[in-house]
């Protein structure tokens, strides 16, 4: 039986389903994926894709963006709509693809550009898993001695719940929600903010600054200077 803190292990036995048109493509991706252990299904188009998932109920999701019929981000869409909170790991081929899965309610989820490794495509699957599996049914995100549940928008350190403003929660969220991943300024403005906003990277500094007021000791926020905010990886 596989244990459950071997990296190697996560994901043994899950099932996965790949959605991309082009064959080629995903040949490779479904090969791999069973390599690494994985019980895969592959669709080729976004329609057959909604009918395998509410049938399967996979653990995760490969999707593409640019597919026919229905996109990858209408499928993702429908998903959250239905409250299918299924981990989506987005194939982008183009920068304004890119664009549309940014300016998704991304929670958890992750992208990857073409042209990608199979072998990163896997390890990225397995971090949606790993994060799927500790933020659980609930939606709860953990760092450190802080709990931040998404569903409720409320965040405690230790049991004591902390006042935050609902961009500072976002902010909070979004770092929390890709611990390990250093998030540029830039980055947190279009993630955080969204495109249409005319505020500064400034405007990211002073919120940090007020969370790390209202979080003190508890704050999981590291600079990286030069480039921005990261949130560790919890240690295992
Ligand atoms: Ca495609």
């Amino acid at each position: 039986m596989p244990s459950a803190d071997s990296a190697r292990d996560i994901g043994y036995g899950q099932s996965i389903l790949v959605v991309e048109d082009e064959p080629a493509i995903r040949d490779v991706l479904v090969l791999y994926l069973e390599r690494a252990g994985f019980s895969v299904d592959s669709v080729g188009d976004g329609r057959l894709a909604l009918d395998a998932i509410r049938r399967k109920a996979p653990a995760a999701i490969i999707l593409d963006v640019g597919l026919p019929g229905i996109d990858g981000t209408e499928v993702c869409r429908a998903l959250r709509a239905e409250g299918n909170w299924t981990p989506i790991l987005f194939c982008t081929a183009r920068d304004d693809e890119v664009d549309r899965v940014l300016g998704l309610e991304r929670g958890g989820d992750d992208y990857i550009t073409k042209p990608f490794s199979p072998r990163e495509v896997v390890a990225r699957v397995r971090v949606a898993l790993r994060h799927s599996q500790v933020s659980s049914a609930s939606d709860v995100l953990r760092a450190q001695e802080i709990s931040l549940d998404r569903t409720a928008r409320r965040v405690f350190v230790q049991d004591t719940e902390i006042d935050l403003t609902a961009t500072e929660f976002d902010l909070l969220a979004h770092l929390m929600a890709h611990p390990g991943r250093v998030v540029s300024r830039d980055q947190l403005l279009v993630d955080v903010w969204g495109y249409a906003s005319a505020v500064s990277t400034r405007t990211v500094d002073v919120h940090v600054a007020q969370l790390r007021h209202k979080l003190q000791d508890a704050s999981p926020i590291r600079t990286v200077r030069g480039v921005g905010y990261s949130v560790d990886r919890e240690s295992r």
